[in-house]
């Protein structure tokens, strides 16, 4: 029930029951009255029976005092009461007016029978005195008879007294009854009124009002200071409070709600900067290393319920390789073929597991944990893949958190792409197109550094020329010229592994520069390598081209001669060996030989 129609029935309520308490004051009021009147008939029929008996006893006194002294006045006192006695009469007429029951006026009227028969007797005295005789006259008054007469008048007088006062006991009795009645009923109501105000008092003003705008007002103020977590228990009284309570409640909730979204614009805010920071730094890598290293260190804290692979597609875009990790992902291969993964096979993100019955990809084995691919591309190409795996007790990102992800892997891509396009240009500029080996501008490069930054450190130089290189190209054609150069610039490689550099000098001449290399060390290696390609037939085309033979120079720095004179000195040394005969080795500055020379000077 509302406050306020509580208010109106305690209100109504109390109203009535001071008019009815009223009423009951006013019922006691009338009983008290009623007694009153019937005290005072009592009164006034006792006053008139006192005044019978004491009205006849002094008639009788003063008739007698006549008739022994036979003064006048005495007489006159005798008349003087039976005036009184007239009176008498008149209120005993009176009297029958007050109410008084038939019992009482027939103990009245024998009262005055008796009195007047009293009277008569005493006038007879007088009489019988003034006639004369006195003597007469006094036994009379003071006779049997005249005390009998007496004696009955005062009999009936308390007779008629004994009547009046038990009726008027009744009537007092029956109106104090009644007094005292209503006088508790009105107390009772006016007890009942009271109580009813304070109950209402306790009730509305305590519990219905107090007690709770004083939990309320706890509750606002925490609430004011926006502490959101506060419990506002939930009122169902469909009262001024309970309204109360429920805009509190709704207050709440929108706080929470308004919390909520701020907290959740703030972690979409920290993953765009994370995600600006990751592109700033990804935009600014110069290996691809480095750029895995970067994606590594900022995925888990974008996405810290992922963990994850970033894979790079080798060279020969077969296969994708492992080049990145974070948080330690369970599933998913070091290595696998495009083949094997849906989301580069259909060139869209792909979500394996994740309970909706889509094709998982093979590369995740048997794995029932939820994993989402996303190729990395760049102008069309699949360049790469990212990899995200749910981590234990951790959801998937939400479809919200998809557009990052395929954000960051738009970004990745490019950044690996433009990596890659670096790498090609810049081995576009150092590397020699038709054997891959570096170039002469590479080679003078190298060789200035080397010459200002380790000038101290040794370093071999090996100058080949292939040795009547032009007839491949008249006999067999230029391919087969290239053919040759490329199978040379191999075996170079093969032969020098991590112990040196291979460039391509220029037309069919090559250099090879061999660092913390001693001469003879180096002539072993040049050694090696014309044994192995004056040893190796070759074909081209299905003709058979023979045998290649190169002639080698070779120099070292710094204990036989500056750096910056390195490749002259070499390269005067392939001149000596092949005006010595070809396919031999001379080192600068001795006499040192290779097979040639010795089978010659042998
Ligand atoms: P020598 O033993 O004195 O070195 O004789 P050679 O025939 O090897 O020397 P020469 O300098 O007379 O011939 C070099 C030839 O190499 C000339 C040129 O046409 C050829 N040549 C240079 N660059 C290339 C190339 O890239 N491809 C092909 N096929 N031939 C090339
Ligand atoms: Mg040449
Ligand atoms: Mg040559």
């Amino acid at each position: 029930m509302r406050i306020n129609e509580i208010t109106n029935w305690a209100y109504g309520v109390t109203v009535v029951l001071t008019v009815l308490s009223g009423g009951a004051f006013m019922l006691s009021a009338y009983s008290a009255s009623q007694e009153r009147v019937a005290i005072e008939e009592h009164r006034a029929l006792d006053d008139l029976s006192d005044e019978l008996a004491i009205g006849a006893e002094e008639r009788t006194d003063a008739a007698r005092l006549y008739v022994i002294r036979g003064e006048e006045r005495h007489l006159d006192d005798f008349k003087d009461d039976e005036a009184r006695e007239t009176r008498l009469e008149g209120a005993i007429k009176d009297v029958r007016g007050l109410g008084a029951a038939d019992a009482e006026l027939a103990a009245l009227t024998e009262v005055e029978q008796d009195a007047d028969a009293l009277d008569q007797f005493e006038r007879d005295a007088i009489t019988a005195y003034q006639n004369g005789d006195k003597a007469g006259a006094q036994q009379t008054l003071f006779g049997v008879e005249h005390e009998r007469y007496q004696s009955l008048l005062l009999e009936r007088v308390t007779r008629f007294r004994e009547l009046v006062k038990a009726r008027t006991e009744t009537a007092v009795a029956l109106a104090q009854a009644r007094s005292d009645f209503w006088g508790l009923v009105a107390k009772t109501m006016l007890g009942i009124t009271g109580a009813l105000f304070i109950a209402v008092l306790y009730f509305v003003l305590k519990r219905r009002v107090s007690m709770p705008l004083t939990r309320m007002t706890g509750i606002v103020t925490r609430l004011a200071r926006q502490d959101y977590a506060v419990e506002v228990p939930l009122d169902r009284r469909r009262d001024e409070i309970g309204e109360m309570n429920q805009a509190i409640h709704i207050f709440r909730e929108n706080g929470l709600e308004r919390d909520r979204l701020d907290a959740e614009r703030q972690a979409d805010q920290r993953t765009k900067d994370l995600i600006l920071q990751m592109m700033h730094r990804l935009q600014a890598c110069q290996a691809q290393v480095e750029l895995a290293d970067v994606v590594s260190r900022f995925a888990p804290q974008i996405f810290p319920d992922l963990s994850g692979h970033l894979y790079v597609l080798n060279e020969s875009r077969t296969v994708l390789v492992k080049v990145g990790t974070w948080l330690e992902p369970q599933h998913s291969s070091d290595a696998f073929p495009t083949s094997a993964c849906w989301g580069l096979r259909r060139g869209r993100p792909h979500l394996s597991n994740h309970g909706h019955g889509d094709i998982p990809c093979q590369h995740l084995g048997e794995s029932d944990t939820a994993g989402l691919c996303v190729p990395l591309t760049a102008q069309g190409d699949t360049i790469g893949l990212l990899y995200f795996e749910e981590r234990p007790g951790h959801e998937m990102a939400p479809e919200s958190a998809r557009l990052y992800l395929e954000l960051i892997a738009e970004n990745i891509g490019l950044a690996v792409a433009n990596l890659q396009l670096r790498d090609r240009l810049t081995n576009l500029a150092v590397r020699d197109a038709l054997t891959g080996l570096f170039n002469r501008r590479s080679l003078d490069e190298t060789l200035l550094r080397f010459g200002k930054d380790r000038p101290e450190v040794p370093l071999a130089c090996l100058m080949i020329d292939i040795d009547r290189f032009k007839r491949f190209n008249d006999e067999f054609g230029h391919d087969a010229g290239d053919m040759v150069m490329q199978y040379v610039a191999q075996m170079m490689l093969d032969t020098v592994g991590k112990a040196g550099t291979c460039y391509r000098f220029g037309g069919e001449e090559f250099t090879i520069l061999l660092p913390n290399a001693e001469e003879t060390v180096a002539f072993d290696i040049a050694e090696r390598l014309r044994e192995k390609i004056a040893t190796t037939p070759l074909s081209h085309g299905g003709r058979i081209l023979g045998l290649v033979s190169i002639s080698i120079g070779v120099a070292g720095s710094p204990a036989e001669g500056p750096v910056s004179t390195l490749v002259t000195r070499a390269d005067a040394a392939l001149l000596q060996a092949k005006s010595a005969g070809r396919n031999q080795t001379i080192v600068a500055g001795t006499h040192k030989l290779g097979e040639l020379g010795s089978r010659n000077s042998a």
